[in-house]
């Protein structure tokens, strides 16, 4: 009788924890580049007013904190050294091609998006899922995509449409109506770079994403589910100053003969044209200030990275701040760099009906842990995952 009593009590409190995912809906916007400060550096209304009624936090990128590896591990809950898609540009050791957002052939080749993206883990359990040009959610990942998704090779949206086609998938009606909404959006990346992080123009696209932030959100509480919506507003990493005169070049250390190709994008991926020269590349750098230095494999446990097939046969990483490239850099920003350091952590704001109510974190919290977040919020189990709904239980009502 008692076994039976217990029985019933669990089946029932997993159809409530069942219905309150159907119920409601979750909204996940990620500002490319949204460093944790710019609120405190710049003038910022909604993002304030949504850590006063809502959920404050600064959360850690994944490393390196460039904008493909991370918008995926959001989107996967796992590293880039376990989903693949280890930096922006990498070369693929089974076929020597390229991989880089602008090879339009690799970049949309699903076989390098390892994992189960969020979109599709919803949709594989029934809950319907869109997208509006995160990361991945235009390659057809195990031969599918979100229940609506948009290509971001053709006619793409500005801003404000995107703001509309948010508030128009989630007008549909409800047996079409997705649950979950990602979208993506280039600034203040585009601005942190040109300008960099602290400028006038940086201030401005910041600026401007908080006061479109808040019209999305008047927009979406003003719908008949208003009530219901989860949102969340974040991104994929932050931005640092680079300049000129902290620039090392890599022909003035390796030999031409050495190498096979070196793919510059914090860190610096080196592919040697033989397996003796991976020594002789890697005793070239060791010793060059505001350079580390590695050999796939031998890297340090709280990066993450490293052992990934595609991984270049030598790793190296510039001091924050520092370039290591062959063409010259004009000063700006940038990022990739160490994800420990603050410059490269992420803004996170989140309000909604499962979210606490002017509650502000003390800690930072790993973005591994989005993806068993949002699988909490809609209602559905996670694939296996680096990261854990425990670290940010704390933001949950
Ligand atoms: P990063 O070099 O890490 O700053 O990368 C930012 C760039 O990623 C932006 O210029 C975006 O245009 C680009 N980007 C973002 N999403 C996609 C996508 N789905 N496909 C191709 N490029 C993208
Ligand atoms: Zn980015
Ligand atoms: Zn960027």
């Amino acid at each position: 009788m008692k076994r039976i009593f217990i029985t019933s009590v669990v089946v029932w409190l997993a159809m409530v924890a069942w219905a309150a995912g159907r119920d409601s809906y979750t909204v996940i916007v990620s500002l490319d580049g949204f460093r944790w400060d710019y609120t405190e550096a710049y003038d910022t209304p909604f993002f304030d007013q949504l850590a006063q009624q809502g959920v404050k936090a600064v959360m850690t990128p994944s490393f390196p904190s460039k904008t493909f590896p991370n918008h995926y591990t959001l989107a996967t809950g796992l590293v880039p050294d376990h989903h693949g898609i280890i930096a922006n540009k990498f070369k693929i050791r089974s076929s020597g091609k390229k991989f880089s957002l602008s090879n339009t052939e690799t970049r949309t080749d699903p076989q390098y998006y390892g994992g189960d993206p969020v979109w599709l883990t919803a949709k594989h359990q029934g809950v319907k899922s869109a997208t509006v040009y995160w990361v991945g959610s235009d390659v057809a990942i195990k031969g599918e995509y979100a229940n609506y998704w948009k290509d971001y090779l053709q006619d793409l949206l500005t801003k404000e449409q995107r703001v509309d086609e948010i508030i128009r998938l989630l007008s549909l009606p409800e047996e079409e109506r997705p649950h979950l909404v990602m979208a993506y959006f280039e600034e203040p990346d585009a601005s942190g770079h040109k300008y960099g992080p602290i400028s006038r123009e940086t201030r401005q696209a910041v600026e401007y994403m908080d006061s479109l932030m808040q019209v999305l959100w008047t927009r979406l509480q003003a719908l008949p589910i208003g009530e219901n919506i989860n949102f969340i507003v974040t991104g994929d990493h932050g931005m640092t100053w680079v300049n000129p005169e902290r620039q090392l070049y890599p022909k003035d250390y390796l030999k031409e003969e050495w190498v096979e190709h070196i793919y510059n994008d914090f860190p610096a991926l080196i592919y040697a044209t033989r397996p003796q020269f991976v020594d002789s590349i890697y005793n070239a750098l060791q010793h060059v200030d505001h350079l580390r230095v590695w050999k796939r494999g031998e890297m340090p446990a709280y990066l993450n990275y490293g052992h990934n097939e595609n991984m270049g046969d030598v790793i190296v990483l510039p001091d924050v701040g520092w370039v290591f490239d062959k063409d010259p850099w004009k000063p700006g920003g940038t990022h990739g760099f160490d994800h420990t350091c603050s410059d490269m952590w992420v803004g996170f704001r989140a309000i909604g009906p499962d979210f606490k109510q002017g509650y502000t974190r003390a800690n930072t919290f790993r973005n591994v842990c989005i993806y068993p977040l949002l699988c909490h919020l809609l209602g559905v189990t996670p694939s296996p995952n680096d990261g854990t709904l425990d670290e940010v239980t704390d933001l949950l009502r």
